[in-house]
């Protein structure tokens, strides 16, 4: 069992549903990884891409991480049995030659390559991901829907109020009962005419989060968060720089509500920091990791390992990214549920195309791997990689 071709491309993302409005210029790597494996006559090919909101990595694939997996053979990447990939094997050989520490985003280069192992070897085992997960991990496989919520509620260059506002009430008729909106990016006043018009379409402020995207320093964090405190909201997300924990325990210390963390944290060692040092509240907070931004799935059960050793309940994991790879994971592992894109970042934003949310929850598709083929657009954009992308 050999990878034989990986090829990747660099697309562009917008944070808006109509392509008028201005992308915000993200970016992200999709990768197609062959195998010599062949299921109805044709390879098995494994799908990712780098998840969404930092950029595309194709240098580094293509430079460092790639060719390290081309150059893996049988007992390197296969099951014990033989019968499948081994996604934990094949990260070892990822990794081969890394130092600790100076996580960059070699962790989100690793991340894409490692979603697209994981799909390979779920569709070889012909089991969904989430299946296939459960097992490689000895999970219980849950097959109970997840609970999800709507993310976006960006900033909308002109009429952001009415803009909003639809958004909002086309996520409630769709199904989903509970919303995340942006703050941080104008004066706090404007911010809290928001959270306003936004709790107006809702029962109560359980059902809204907000996301202000790193943007506070001290000043305002601490600001924002005593005018949001009377309002009950689900959670105040990426308050300051990740990398603030003192910011981030003050924050705790005043306000009240929960706040969540951890999307922008992309490592073992970073994790372990947040929750040593900022004042987060196990049983209260949120903790938001990206499952592709933080090395992958392997790192991301680290992480997993970690914080439930500092007293943390899977139910407070809500994994970053809002699309399929986090849904499987979010059910396999049995989280507190994960955020969805419906709107935002397509093709890559949200479920499956007949995947129905139900009282805000979701079932992962029952398609062999992660089941990028269920989205129409995505199983085009993916088709084409695997046969007229650039090979790395
Ligand atoms: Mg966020």
């Amino acid at each position: 069992m050999r990878f034989v071709e990986i090829r990747q491309r660099s697309v562009p993302i917008s944070r808006y549903a109509d392509p008028s409005l201005p992308s915000g210029g993200l970016t992200t790597s999709i990768v197609a990884l062959v195998t010599d494996v062949r299921r109805d006559g044709a390879p098995v090919v494994g799908y990712g891409f780098s998840s969404i909101g930092r950029f595309a990595q194709g240098g580094l694939i293509r430079d460092r991480f790639a060719p390290r997996l081309l150059a893996l053979r049988d007992r390197d990447l296969a099951t014990r049995d033989g019968t499948t990939v081994d996604p934990f094997r094949v990260w070892a050989g990822l990794m081969a030659g890394e130092k600790p520490g100076g996580h960059g985003e070699r962790c989100v280069a690793v991340g894409t390559l490692d979603m697209a192992v994981w799909d390979a070897a779920a569709k070889i085992a012909e089991l969904p991901l989430y299946r296939f997960l459960a097992e490689m991990t000895g999970e219980a496989a849950v097959d109970a829907p997840v609970p999800v919520y709507a993310g976006g509620g960006y900033y909308f260059p002109e009429d952001d109020e009415g803009h909003l506002r639809e958004e909002i009430a086309q996520h409630l008729d769709r199904g989903f009962t509970h919303v995340k909106i942006k703050i941080g990016g104008q004066p706090l006043g404007e911010d809290l005419a928001r959270v306003e018009a936004a709790l107006d379409l809702l029962p109560d402020g359980g059902r809204l989060a907000v996301d202000a995207l790193n943007a506070y320093g001290r000043e305002a964090a601490l600001k924002t968060a005593r005018h949001l405190s009377g309002y009950g909201l689900r959670w105040f997300e990426d308050v300051c720089d990740p990398l603030d924990y003192e910011t981030h325990a003050e924050i705790a210390r005043l306000y009240s509500p929960p706040i969540a963390a951890g999307e922008a944290l992309f490592s073992l060692a970073d994790a372990r920091n947040l929750v040593r040092y900022a004042g987060l509240r196990p049983g209260h907070d949120v903790l938001v990791f990206d499952p592709v931004h933080c090395y992958g799935l392997p790192e991301y059960l680290r992480i997993l390992k970690l914080v439930q050793a500092a007293g943390w309940s899977r139910r407070e994991l809500q994994p970053h990214g809002g699309h399929l790879f986090s849904l499987h994971v979010a059910a396999a592992l049995g989280l507190g549920g994960c955020e969805a894109n419906p709107h935002n970042f397509q093709p890559f934003g949200g479920f499956a195309d007949n995947a129905k949310v139900e009282n805000g929850r979701v079932r992962p598709p029952a398609a062999p791997g992660i089941g990028f083929e269920t989205r129409g657009a995505l199983a085009g954009l993916f088709h084409d990689l695997a046969t007229s992308g650039v090979s790395t």
